[in-house]
């Protein structure tokens, strides 16, 4: 039956790609050495962004979280920008800023509501530091040394932009979501060692300030200003990497999980789609990376969506061994790992049609 004998070509096409782009990664690339010289004296002044809408239960959390960092206290900014709050947010900051006046805050209020990326740019022009770090309120760094690090893979000039590895919050649903971070973090990490990843998180998310300013900023039509902004930094030939040892936590909304990660991965195929169609001129060591994640992001899930298409075709017509197929790959649900795999997908084809009509 040829519609099984595609159906077969292309699952296998599918599954084969991803599984031996993470074995090559995880077994050439996870543990070969740094190619990065590390200054751990190095201390520039470093401005911290915290983007803040309606973030009032975690601001103050947040600012604690920033000022427990151990690095010289007079050699950090913090910004928050805050874009008309409803609740109180910026009040809670200056009252923080009032209880801890032995650390620079500004805190820049936009008047309207026009995203984060535009929020980051606003406070872009309000900031000094050779370093600008951009965290998200929800989340949280784990180590006290986050800064100093971030500080030491910057010291080597060769290195753009810093982001770290994440674990989800204790309390998050649990399963899926850590699978979903173990795979995927070997993959950042590994790409790092190679030369970059083109995948950062909002937890953590450094650069140097110059290159910001060389890239034009954040991009404000499209979701990933993260990632896209690191990737836009490591295809000028630095490096953007995300370091193993420096570590974040997430915070998993309760409420909406799937549309959370249905938004999520919209902002991923809109940054994927804009480096695509920019046709850039792709450093050598950054071309296998740039180039499977993309296909990873943008094609690789709809090939399983038409596997199992042909499948179902071919078992409406009551081919045994195309509803054997079927059930096998139903059966296979009940490995987590492979259960995450799939679930991904669906996100990410869910998130290219839904693309189609909000980018939000
Ligand atoms: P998610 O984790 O990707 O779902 O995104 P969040 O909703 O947690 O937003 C990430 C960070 O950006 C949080 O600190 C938000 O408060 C902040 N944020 C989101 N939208 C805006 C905005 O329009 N303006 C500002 N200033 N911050 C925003
Ligand atoms: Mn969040």
């Amino acid at each position: 039956d040829p519609l099984i004998i595609a159906a077969i070509a292309l699952a296998f096409t599918h599954f084969s790609i991803p599984i031996t782009y993470y074995w090559y990664l995880r077994t050439r690339w996870l543990n070969s050495l740094w190619n990065i010289v590390v200054d751990p004296s190095h201390t520039p002044m470093i401005s911290v962004i915290v983007p803040t809408y309606n973030e009032a239960g975690f601001i103050e959390g947040k600012l604690d979280n920033i000022y427990d960092q151990e690095y010289p206290r007079d050699r950090i900014e913090v910004v928050v920008v805050d874009s008309a709050s409803t609740d109180g947010t910026p009040e809670r900051v200056l009252e923080w800023s009032n209880r801890h006046p032995d650390i620079a805050l500004k805190l820049v209020r936009e008047p309207v509501r026009r995203g984060k990326a535009h929020a980051l740019n606003e406070a872009l022009k309000h900031v000094s530091g050779e370093i600008v770090i951009i965290t998200d309120a929800d989340s949280r760094l784990l180590g006290r040394d986050s800064l100093k690090k971030v500080a030491a893979y910057l010291s080597d000039p060769s290195v753009g932009a810093v982001s770290c590895v994440k674990i989800p919050e204790a309390s998050g649903p649990e399963g899926i979501e850590a699978s979903y971070r173990g795979f995927y973090n070997v993959l950042r990490v590994a790409e790092s060692n190679l030369h970059s990843t083109p995948v950062f998180h909002g937890e953590l998310a450094a650069f140097r300030r110059n290159l910001l300013e060389e890239v034009g900023g954040f991009p404000t039509d499209i979701g990933s200003d993260d990632s896209h902004t690191a990737t836009l930094i490591a295809l000028k030939g630095y490096r953007a990497i995300i370091a193993r040892d420096l570590v974040c936590e997430e915070a998993i909304p309760r409420k909406g999980y799937h549309m959370w990660r249905v938004r999520r991965a919209q902002h991923l195929v809109q940054h994927f789609w804009k480096i695509l169609r920019a046709r850039h001129k792709v450093p050598k060591r950054f071309k296998t990376v740039l180039y499977t994640e993309t296909y990873l992001h943008l094609f690789n899930p709809w090939i399983l969506l038409a596997a199992a298409i042909l499948l179902a075709a071919s078992a409406a017509t009551g081919s045994l061994l195309a509803i054997l197929l079927l059930a096998l790959g139903l059966a296979l649900l009940l490995f987590k790992p492979y259960r995450a795999w799939i679930a991904t997908q669906l996100y990410l084809i869910a998130a290219a049609v839904r693309n189609l009509w909000t980018r939000e």
